[in-house]
């Protein structure tokens, strides 16, 4: 007999958006074929684990069915495209997830395959000639790598723009939207012992039109084709490419393929990352409700039935749905007479409405490492949550616990949870051992560094709590954690904290 193999099914939802039709197909599936449980990604899909190998067609085809599609979810392509989630608070928020989507179908593989495997079961008759021209953007063997795009609204960096292969990030004027500054060449992936892999921020390179955008995407991806280094899939990002040959090379190779000049680049500034999480007014008078989902993980437990309750609201009330790229979830459009009602409903279930409940896990992340992910090699998703419990006791004993404070942890060098921006950053490197990275700033515009190798989990708190000492002793006025750690810099601090603890 074949061995009961398990797959991991990802959908492809540009900007985190569905309906609450397509949300109970999720939830179906999952109860169905999966663990009976979803879990949000980083990149605001869904994944579904634990879905059987017979199963896997059955999965695939519902989730067309729904209007919804896995097709670029993973693979040498365009993944899915983030975009800010907040719900439209003006026409330039609206075209802003609008490109998202143009962008997702844009770049999506045109080959027949995926509808004649996953939806039709028919093959759809192809001439040689047409094969040839059956992926005009990728050509016949796809990219190096993956590729990864966000759009941001300006100011709220809640894509992680810097960690986009492409971040275009939005100008609006007079509340009109008037165009895209684009950032090339971001990417988090490393490999532990291998100098010519890093994490890396991407650099400003144009200004587009909003007529432009699809075309300068396109056009990037295919200077990526032709330059990624093929023969090593760890160096294989459009991120080296841009770092070995350098902004204006890569600007000039995009401007001889598009036949015309790009504008430079505007300035960049983000002040914050909205977690878009309690109640909010829309435009249109409607309301929107940002849950905490903790590392996107939803299921039910003994003393909260998440899953079964969010099933509940969502049939009921029927909001529409947005993912974030921090894991979590946002119920939309909800007229205001319907607010105490979903409230009530909710707490029914033991699911908390108010953010701070979330406690200081509310700016957590990880990803789901051991024992879904084949790349793992230490736990994220299962520690995580027991760390930041001590962590934010140690920071409470300080008066601490109210400030804002980023705590990522990922189960490899791979960095899907993004640790290497942020405050505070674990990165697993075998079992229970991790690199401690600090100095990142709340905003996700600088790479944080890493300050402690191969720290045993139970020894974090321990790592860290001279650091937060110094930081509550030492830090100007409503400094935060990562830019006190930067402003005094890893070797000063390292000397500072012996001396606070002499272990
Ligand atoms: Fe990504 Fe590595 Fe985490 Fe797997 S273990 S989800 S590859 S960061």
């Amino acid at each position: 007999t074949e061995k009961a193999y398990q797959f991991m099914i990802r959908s492809r939802i540009p900007g985190g958006a569905l309906t609450a039709e397509q949300y109970l197909v999720q939830d179906d599936l999952s109860e169905r074929y999966g663990n009976h449980t979803m879990r949000i990604t980083t990149r605001q899909s869904f994944q579904l684990h634990g879905i059987l190998k017979g199963d896997i067609h059955s999965t695939i085809h519902s989730i067309n069915e729904s209007l919804l599609s896995t097709l670029a979810a993973c693979g040498d392509v365009n993944r899915n495209v983030m975009a800010c989630p907040a719900p439209v608070s003006s026409r330039a928020q609206a075209q802003i997830q609008d490109i998202a989507h143009k962008l997702a179908l844009h770049l999506a593989p045109k080959s027949k395959a995926y509808h004649e495997i996953w939806i039709d079961n028919e093959k759809v008759a192809s001439s040689e000639e047409e094969e040839e021209t059956i992926e005009p953007m990728y050509g016949q063997t796809y990219l190096p790598r993956k590729f990864k795009i966000g759009v941001a609204y300006p100011g709220d960096n809640c894509v992680d723009t810097f960690t986009q292969d492409i971040g275009f990030v939005a100008r609006i004027e007079n509340e009109e939207l008037v165009g895209f500054t684009a950032v090339i060449g971001g990417g988090m992936g490393s490999t532990h012992g291998k100098k010519e892999t890093f994490p890396r921020l991407a650099n400003p390179f144009a200004d587009v039109t909003v007529e432009q955008v699809l075309q300068v995407a396109e056009t990037i991806i295919t200077v990526q084709r032709d330059y990624g280094d093929r023969t090593n899939r760890r160096h294989a990002r459009m991120k080296y490419v841009v770092e070995e040959r350098g902004i204006p090379w890569f600007r000039q190779q995009v401007e001889e393929r598009l036949g015309y000049t790009l504008s430079d680049p505007s300035e960049v500034h983000f002040h914050d990352v909205d977690h878009h999480l309690g109640w909010h007014e829309q435009a249109d008078g409607n309301w929107f409700l940002g849950l905490h989902i903790e590392n996107g993980r939803l299921k039910d437990t003994e003393t909260r039935q998440l899953k079964t309750g969010l099933r509940t609201v969502v049939k009921e009330f029927q909001p529409n749905i947005r993912l974030t790229g921090q894991q979590n979830i946002l119920l939309v459009d909800i007229p205001a007479e319907q607010r105490s009602a979903i409230e009530a409903r909710l707490q029914e279930f033991g699911i908390a409405t108010d953010p701070k409940d979330a406690g200081a896990y509310r700016y957590a992340m990880a990803c789901p490492a051991l024992p879904t992910c084949g790349l793992a090699v230490a736990e994220a998703e299962r520690a995580l949550p027991d760390v930041v419990t001590i962590l934010e006791n140690n920071l409470r004993a300080l008066g601490l616990d109210n400030e804002k404070l980023s705590f990522r942890m990922t189960g490899c060098p791979n960095g899907c949870a993004r640790p290497y921006m942020g405050d505070v950053g674990f990165v697993g490197r075998s079992r229970d051992l991790y690199n401690v990275h600090v100095g990142g700033d709340w905003s996700n515009t600088r790479l944080n560094t890493i300050y402690a190798q191969n720290v045993n989990v139970k020894d974090i708190p321990a790592t860290l709590q001279p650091l937060f000492v110094l930081w509550h002793d030492e830090r100007q006025d409503g400094e935060g954690f990562g830019d006190y750690c930067h402003r005094i810099g890893i070797e000063q601090l390292k000397e500072r904290a012996a001396e606070k603890s002499p272990i």
